[in-house]
């Protein structure tokens, strides 16, 4: 919902201001998704606003449902470009994961969307218009939404604008209502989103996708080190903590021989350092069309146990949803390859 629209074209229509508070709180509260269903307004405003401006930025085209309960969605903006979002069942609560960009411009190497590229970076109310879907299917299902992590497509610090307004719009007490802390964005190390984020008021959540130790590692799976090398981001994420006094998530995917030695798991610790100041997340990697697999479990375990005995936090957490496609931008890049199939199809019967 372009919420700003909305109310730009009541207020143009002589509506009391009322009528923009009503739609506001039908779609985040209620989670209203069209206007027919928000039975406080007239039915020929209402009819108007459809006309005008349709309640959902997106369209949905695919619902998947894995059978560990993640459920993925393939939504589609306006003006045709594929964003992804996904909800997954994490210790009882569900976490949506939601996208900042159609595509991302970073080109991590074990990364779907990142074969893409860039398509465009999503407006605010295209990235809440993702948490609202996933709640009205949650919702359906007797659950609802607890935590939202900026971890789909793109790269969110990219969109800083447009995120952190939307993640307003989450946190709003009068709307969705989703506390501060159960936010998280997560960046794969842009360093001035990083130094930008701690000078803001809402407390939300940082996490980091590091992945690799080195710099030398970590310019092989994410270019974007070439930029920002360890060194500079993780200045950056002490200076964050210093700054606001919270701990720093290090999302850590681990791949089969490529960043899961024991060695790589003293390296990390060394990074980081002992203490509250980071939590590392290991990730079971959701294989995607690169060559990387995702490390044993017994790696997995050798690895977190390095890090424990080296006094610093770690935790494990599976794949989701690796019966659908679920990885960071697999359904819509299936999309997008089944799109061009079709063109191709068309091209050659012309
Ligand atoms: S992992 Fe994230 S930052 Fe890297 S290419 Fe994929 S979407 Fe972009």
């Amino acid at each position: 919902m372009d919420f700003a629209r909305v109310e730009a074209l009541l207020a143009e229509w002589g509506e009391p201001a009322y009528r923009s508070r009503q739609v506001y709180e039908a779609a985040t509260r209620i989670l209203a998704a069209d206007y027919d269903s928000i039975t406080t307004l007239p039915a020929a405003l209402r009819r108007r606003l459809a006309e005008a401006e349709p309640l959902a930025e997106l369209g949905v085209d695919d619902v998947r449902e894995s059978a560990d309960g993640t459920i993925k969605l393939r939504l589609t903006t306006r003006d045709g470009f594929p964003v992804e979002a996904v909800a997954m069942r994490h210790r009882g609560r569900r976490t949506a994961c939601l996208s900042s960009q159609s595509g991302c411009p970073l080109a991590c190497t074990f990364c779907a969307t990142g074969e893409m590229g860039l398509g465009r970076s999503l407006r605010s109310g295209e990235i809440v218009e993702q948490l609202l879907a996933l709640a009205r299917i949650l919702r359906d299902r007797g659950a609802s939404v607890g935590n939202v992590v900026m971890m789909g497509m793109g790269e969110p610090f990219l969109n800083y604008e447009n995120v952190l307004a939307a993640c307003r719009t989450m946190h709003d007490p009068d709307g969705f209502n989703l506390g501060a802390r159960h936010i998280a964005i997560s960046t794969a190390g842009w360093v001035p989103g990083i130094e930008a984020l701690a000078e803001e008021p809402l407390p939300l959540r940082l996490a980091l996708s590091l992945h690799a130790p080195t710099d030398e590692l970590r310019e092989q799976l994410m270019p974007v080190t070439r930029r920002y090398p360890v060194a500079r981001l993780m200045q950056a994420c002490r200076d964050y903590r210093a700054r606001t006094g919270r701990r720093v998530f290090v999302e850590y995917l681990l791949l089969d021989g490529v960043n899961d030695s024991d060695a790589h798991a003293r390296r990390l610790a060394r990074l980081l350092g002992p203490g509250p100041a980071f939590h590392v997340n290991l990730i079971a990697y959701n294989p995607t069309a690169s060559d990387y697999r995702a490390s044993s479990q017994e790696r997995v375990a050798a690895f977190a146990e390095i890090l424990r005995e080296l006094a610093v936090g770690a935790s494990y957490r599976r794949s989701h949803g690796s019966d659908i496609e679920a990885a960071c931008g697999q359904l819509a890049v299936t999309g997008a390859r089944a799109r061009r199939r079709q063109l191709r199809r068309m091209t050659a019967g012309t």
